[in-house]
C-alpha cells in the first residue's frame, strides 16, 4: 500500500475526504512513494472557515509575540534541517546541499519578517492643522491564500507565508500537489512554535482547490508563483473577485558576456546557474549571449568542456551536480525541446539525451544539453524549457545583446558579465527585465529587498520579499483626530471643507 498524505487544517493532519488523489513520485526511481489527497470545494471552503476564526485570535497577538512564534520556527526548522533536506529532495529530486538551499533561503524571509514590529509602524503628521494629527495604521487583510510551485517547495511558501504571517493575516497554502511533504511538515513545525491552530493551513490540491480558493470572498489576497498562463489565470481570476493578487511566472534568462570578462570565471558560473537544480530555477540561465564570434567561439568550448564534467545521478548522493527531472513530463517535455532545437537548426554541442547515466534506471534522468547558433526566431528560444538545457544565441555587438532580453516576452532575471563598469552601468539601467545581475549569474535579492519579474515573469502591482510584502498583506487605515479640548480658538465652520491651514 502506497502511503496516504494529508491536509493539514485547524492544527491537524486531516484526510482527504474528496476520493481524489495525485501521485507523488520518487524522480530517482520512478516510482509512486506515496498519494496526495486533492481537495474538493467544500474542504477548501470548510478550511477558509476555520482560518477566518483563527485569524482574529493570531491579529490580537501583538507584533513582537508573533514575532517571538517566528524566532520560534526558524530554530525549529534549522534544528530539522537534514531531514527536512533529505525529505525535500525525496520529492523533488533536487540534491541535498541544493535541497537545504531551497530552505534556507525560505528562511530567510521568515528571519526579515521577524522585523515586524519595525517594519508595520505607519506614518505620522503631528498637527497637520491646528490641533489636528494624522497618522496610518497597517492592519491584517484576514485570511490569505498561497498557490506555490514544485521547484521550491520550501522557501516559496515561506516567501508568501512570513510577511503574511507576522501582518497577522491567516495563511491557506496550496502546495504543488508533486512534492507536498515539507509544505505539511512545516505547518507542524509553525504549531509547535506557538502560532495558534488554524492559521497556518496547508490544503492539498489541484485546479478545483484553486478554483474554490479564487471564488472565495473570505480570501483577501493570493499570492501565486508558477508558470505564466496559469499565474495570468489566477491574477484575473482573483482580482475579477475583488482579492489582491501577485502573481509571478515563467522566465527565460539572458546572461549577455562581453569581450572584455573573464571567460573561465564565467564559464563556471554559467554551469552552476544554468545547470543547477536540473534548471529547474525560475532564475536559472538558459540562455547565454556572447558578444562576438572571437567571445563566442572561446566560450561555448569552455562550456562544452565543463558540460562533458557533469556528475548526473541520485539526488541524496554525494558530489552529484544535479539529479534528476521531477516528472517522467518534465523529461519528455525537454527532450521533446532538444529535438525542436535541431530540426529548428540549431547547433547541438553537447546532446544530453544520449549521456548514460549510472544507476538512471526509470528514475526521472535526463543529461545537459548545450545548444550554439540558436536564434531569436526560434520556438526553443522564445519558450520556457524549464530543464538543464543552455542555449547560445551569439549577438554581433552590445545593442544586440542588449535588445535580446529587452524584448523577450519574459523579464524575469538577467546578467551581464564585463570588467567595464560603464558598460554594466548602462546595461542596468536599460535592460527591460525585474532583477540584474552584474558579474552575478542569479541576481535573487535577499529578504529585505523587494523584487518581481517584468513583463510575462510578473502580474500585480505589488513585488514579493522587503517593504512591498509587507504593503501587499496589509491595508492601510488612515486616521486624522482631533480632541476637543484641542479646539481652541481656530474652531471652522463645520459648512466648510476642512483644509489644513
Ligand atoms: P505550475 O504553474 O504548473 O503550478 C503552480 C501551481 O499552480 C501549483 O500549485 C499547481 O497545482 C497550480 N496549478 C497548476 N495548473 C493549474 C490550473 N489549471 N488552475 C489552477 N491552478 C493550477 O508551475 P510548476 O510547474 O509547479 O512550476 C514551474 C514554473 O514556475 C516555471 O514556469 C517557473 O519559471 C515558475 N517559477 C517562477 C518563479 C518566479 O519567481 N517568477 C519562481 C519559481 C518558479
Amino acid at each position: 500500500m502506497v502511503p496516504e498524505l494529508t491536509h493539514f487544517i485547524a492544527g491537524k493532519a486531516v484526510a482527504g475526504t474528496s476520493g481524489r488523489f495525485g501521485d507523488v513520485f520518487d524522480p530517482n526511481t520512478g516510482r509512486v512513494q506515496s498519494r496526495v489527497p486533492l481537495a474538493s470545494k467544500s474542504e477548501v471552503e470548510a478550511v477558509v472557515a476555520n482560518a477566518a476564526e483563527a485569524q482574529r485570535e493570531w491579529a490580537a497577538f501583538n507584533p513582537q509575540k508573533r514575532a517571538r512564534v517566528l524566532m520560534r520556527f526558524v530554530a525549529l526548522v534549522n534544528d530539522e534541517m537534514d531531514s527536512l533536506a533529505a525529505l525535500l529532495s525525496s520529492e523533488h529530486g533536487k540534491t541535498i546541499p541544493d535541497a537545504k538551499g531551497d530552505i534556507q533561503r525560505g528562511l530567510e524571509v521568515i528571519e526579515f519578517a521577524i522585523g515586524i514590529p519595525h517594519l508595520l509602524k505607519g506614518e505620522y503628521t503631528e498637527s497637520a492643522g491646528t490641533g489636528i494629527d494624522v497618522f496610518s495604521m497597517r492592519q491584517p487583510l484576514g485570511v490569505v491564500a498561497g498557490i506555490t510551485p514544485f521547484n521550491f517547495p520550501a522557501m516559496i511558501p515561506l516567501w508568501k507565508a512570513g510577511p503574511a504571517l507576522a501582518c497577522g493575516n491567516a495563511f491557506v497554502l496550496k502546495p504543488s500537489e508533486r512534492d507536498p511533504s515539507v509544505p505539511l511538515r512545516l505547518a507542524e513545525l509553525f504549531l509547535e512554535a506557538g502560532l495558534p491552530a488554524g492559521v497556518f493551513n496547508v490544503v492539498n490540491g489541484d485546479k478545483e482547490a484553486v478554483d474554490a480558493l479564487l471564488h472565495d470572498p473570505r480570501v483577501k489576497a493570493v499570492g501565486f508563483v508558477g508558470s505564466t498562463p496559469i499565474a495570468q489565470y489566477i491574477y484575473e481570476t482573483a482580482t475579477a473577485n475583488g482579492k489582491r493578487a501577485q502573481c509571478f511566472g515563467g522566465a527565460k534568462n539572458h546572461a549577455v558576456v562581453m569581450p572584455d570578462a573573464d571567460l573561465d570565471d564565467v564559464a563556471d558560473q554559467l554551469i552552476g546557474a544554468g545547470y543547477g537544480s536540473a534548471g529547474q530555477r525560475c532564475m536559472a540561465i538558459s540562455v547565454a549571449v556572447p558578444v562576438g564570434e572571437e567571445t563566442a567561439d572561446k566560450l561555448v568550448a569552455k562550456l562544452t568542456e565543463r558540460v562533458h564534467k557533469l556528475n548526473v545521478g541520485r539526488s541524496d548522493e554525494k558530489g552529484v551536480d544535479f539529479g534528476p527531472l521531477v516528472s517522467a513530463d518534465a523529461v519528455t517535455r525537454v527532450t521533446d525541446y532538444v529535438q525542436i532545437a535541431i530540426d529548428e537548426g540549431a547547433e547541438v554541442v553537447v546532446d544530453g539525451r544520449t549521456q548514460v547515466i549510472d544507476g538512471a534506471g526509470d528514475g526521472f534522468f535526463t543529461g545537459a544539453t548545450l545548444l550554439d547558433r540558436v536564434t531569436k526566431d526560434m520556438r526553443v528560444y522564445k519558450e520556457e524549457i524549464f530543464g538543464p538545457v543552455l542555449q547560445v544565441v551569439r549577438a554581433r555587438d552590445y545593442e544586440e545583446a542588449l535588445a535580446l532580453p529587452t524584448d523577450h516576452e519574459y523579464g524575469n532575471g538577467v546578467a551581464i558579465f564585463t570588467s567595464d563598469g560603464d558598460t554594466a552601468r548602462d546595461f542596468a539601467s536599460r535592460v527591460e527585465v525585474g532583477m540584474v545581475g552584474i558579474n552575478v549569474p542569479i541576481p535573487v535579492p535577499i529578504a529585505y529587498h523587494t523584487f518581481g519579474g517584468w513583463k510575462a515573469s510578473g502580474f500585480g502591482d505589488l513585488n514579493q520579499h522587503g517593504p512591498d510584502s509587507i504593503r501587499f498583506y496589509t491595508k492601510t487605515k488612515t486616521v486624522t483626530q482631533r480632541w476637543p479640548s484641542g479646539k481652541k480658538e481656530h474652531a471652522t465652520d463645520h459648512f466648510v471643507i476642512p483644509t489644513m491651514d
